[in-house]
């Protein structure tokens, strides 16, 4: 019998007594009557005296270990009427398993934020400590006399300089996606030409695409008007991130091209180019921060590792989604959607 409820186990208990009891009474008296009414009155009176011991000390308590399970599940005091029932063991079970299970799940999650936590510590100092040991190593080299060659001085000079602004950029990185991270940043959303702001994006990287003597064009048929409703600034810092990479990861004398689609409730915009491209193993965590296929050709190229994270936080805080494909030595496309405005 699992689980009795407090009637029928005092049922038991009280027929086991006024069966032996009457047994005895037979046994000395030989007397069925006897034994019979014994029976009965012993029924009665161990129901009634064993009913109210166990309301008493058992049922009584595991209400009240009950109530504090339950109260702290929900995390608010409430009145003890509200959730009495008639088979409390049963319900104490039921809600200690319920409890076990979140219990567990959010064991889990804060073990999953530990690691997460650990895994960006060692990933900030170890970003921080490369040029900050490169910068550290010109300048005692121009300390230890160095300087005095013009030729060399101002090489070493340049390089601090490159390494100065690589701390920035990450610095400058961190606070961002700390900020996207902690929800703080807000987005102003208003109606706007996205293929308008790729040809600003175009104008503006111009002099960093003509160094590898690659082109930008917006692809075949898709050259109109296509409104979004999204943060215009935060839009193009996307857009701007995917055509850096397009030009860091691209090739000498490639393309990158863009394409709108119209997709009912969504645009979504392609930026592809023809460069690298990237292996089918690393495609899952390129999103992660500080993932990076290939860790020297991202830091040769003033990477940070955190560009691609920054644009997924974007992209996914307006409502949008974001994908890549790729293959390598062809070339990488990035695809990010965005709320189609109803208002053009
Ligand atoms: P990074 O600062 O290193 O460029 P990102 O987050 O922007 O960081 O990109 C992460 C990694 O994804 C890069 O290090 C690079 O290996 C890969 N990647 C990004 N864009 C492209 C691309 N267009 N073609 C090939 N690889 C790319």
């Amino acid at each position: 019998m699992k689980n009795p409820k407090p009637n029928v186990l005092t049922i038991y208990i009280s027929l086991c007594i006024a069966a032996s009891l009457s047994a005895v009474v037979f046994l000395l008296g030989r007397n069925v009557m006897h034994a019979g009414v014994v029976f009965l009155a012993a029924v009665v009176i161990s129901y009634f005296f064993i009913y109210n011991a166990l309301q008493k000390f058992i049922y009584r308590k595991i209400k009240l270990i009950y109530k504090s399970i339950h109260n702290l599940k929900l995390g608010k005091d409430v009145g003890f009427g509200e959730y009495l029932s008639d088979d409390p063991i049963n319900d104490v079970e039921q809600e200690v398993a319920e409890w076990a299970i979140t219990k567990r799940k959010e064991i889990d999650e804060l073990k999953r934020m530990e690691k997460f936590r650990k895994e960006f510590l060692a990933n900030v100092s170890h970003e921080l400590k490369t040029p900050l040991f490169s910068l550290q190593g010109y300048i005692h080299t121009l300390i230890d006399g160095a300087d005095e060659d013009p030729e060399v001085r101002k090489k070493f000079l340049q390089k601090s300089a490159d390494n100065v602004e690589r701390l920035c950029n990450l610095v400058d990185d961190l606070s961002e996606i700390s900020q996207l991270e902690r929800g703080e940043v807000s987005m102003a959303k208003e109606t706007f030409d996205i293929n308008k702001l790729v040809k600003e994006v175009f104008e503006a990287l111009e002099p960093q695409a003509s160094q590898r003597q690659i082109s930008f064009s917006i692809k075949k048929g898709c050259d109109a008007a296509f409104y979004v409703l999204a943060d215009r600034e935060k839009t193009r810092q996307v857009i701007t991130n995917l055509v850096v990479n397009s030009i860091k990861y691209g090739r000498d004398g490639g393309e990158t091209i863009v394409g709108f689609y119209d997709m009912d409730e969504n645009i979504l915009t392609e930026v592809s180019d023809n460069g690298i491209g990237i292996s089918e193993e690393h495609l899952p965590r390129l999103f992660e921060r500080f993932y990076r296929v290939d860790k020297h050709r991202s830091r040769d190229a003033g990477g940070t590792g955190l560009g691609l994270a920054i644009v997924k936080h974007l992209v996914e805080s307006q409502g949008g989604t974001i994908n890549v494909r790729s293959t390598p030595g062809i070339g990488s496309t990035f695809g990010f959607t965005l709320p189609k405005s109803k208002e053009k």
